[in-house]
């Protein structure tokens, strides 16, 4: 069958445009996955800190010496481990809510109702891990980037920078703070695996039990049965796959931690 072009195609110029950057824009996360990020780092880390800022501003800090000492030991021993040129910073919110988030920009946050459900240093450090992971392998932007594509006209650094609307909370959601302002965004299923992983990398280099992550992942479900489901839990579901996938990443997770231990680290964070 013969097939002939009569007429050549006009192709818009705006098209054109987004397809060159959709092309410069794709880039491959630290576990392999093709992620599209339209954003420039810093203007991430501009957009975090923002948000930083604002839930700084709305909500209680923490200054029980205890609590702020104890989050501290955990994220001075993991932070070296992790691989970015990046300063973290971490405050501790007075909260019931049982949650914990990390921004672009390095700014992480733990409500103190976190600590009754990961009961111990290693499974506070399996969220705090895995947290810093969804900075790490850029899920912020990927998210945002997303959003932007599929809503023309929004600006998101203007938006963020405006006054309170729907867009700005969306905005915020994306970044990693959902359940603080009632949007539930959760990761895709391909984030949350990726960030599994990767925390378990950073958990077990600082010497960190990787075993502890499964514990605190059914201790988060049995937080949820009865009674409101822990903040947390509805941006990150609990399910059997999440504990089925870190199982099976344990072997490698263990090789590290061991390796992490004959080293000499062995933190001692204490409630
Ligand atoms: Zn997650």
């Amino acid at each position: 069958m013969k097939f002939q072009l009569k007429q050549r195609f006009h192709i818009p110029a705006s098209f054109l445009i987004l397809i060159t950057l959709l092309l410069s824009a794709c880039a491959t996360s630290p576990t392999g996955r093709k992620q599209i990020l339209l954003f420039p780092e810093s203007q991430m880390a501009q957009m975090g800190v923002a948000a930083y800022q604002q839930t700084k501003k709305d909500t209680p800090i923490s200054k029980n010496s205890k609590s702020n000492d104890y989050v501290n030991c955990i994220i001075n021993a993991i932070t070296p481990k992790v691989d970015a040129d990046t300063e973290w910073e971490v405050t501790v919110f007075d909260s019931e809510q049982v949650n914990a988030f990390a921004l672009p920009g390095g700014k992480i946050g733990v409500y103190t109702g976190l600590l009754e459900v990961a009961t111990n240093q290693n499974q506070l450090a399996a969220v705090i891990g895995h947290e810093i992971a969804h900075v790490t392998a850029r899920h912020g932007n990927a998210r945002v980037s997303a959003s932007t594509l599929t809503q023309a006209g929004l600006v998101a650094a203007q938006v963020l920078a405006g006054s309170a609307s729907k867009e700005k909370q969306q905005l915020l959601g994306l970044l990693g703070l959902g359940a603080q302002v009632g949007i539930l965004l959760p990761y895709g299923r391909g984030q949350e695996s990726e960030s599994d992983i990767l925390g378990l990398v950073y958990m077990a280099s600082a010497g960190f039990d990787p075993r502890e992550s499964v514990q605190l992942w059914k201790n988060m479900a049995k937080a949820s049965s009865g009674k409101a489901p822990p903040e947390l839990l509805s941006t990150h579901p609990a399910n059997a796959t999440r504990i089925a996938d870190l199982n099976r990443a344990m072997p490698d997770a263990m090789i590290i931690y061991n390796k992490a231990r004959a080293q000499g680290e062995k933190p001692n964070c204490k409630k």
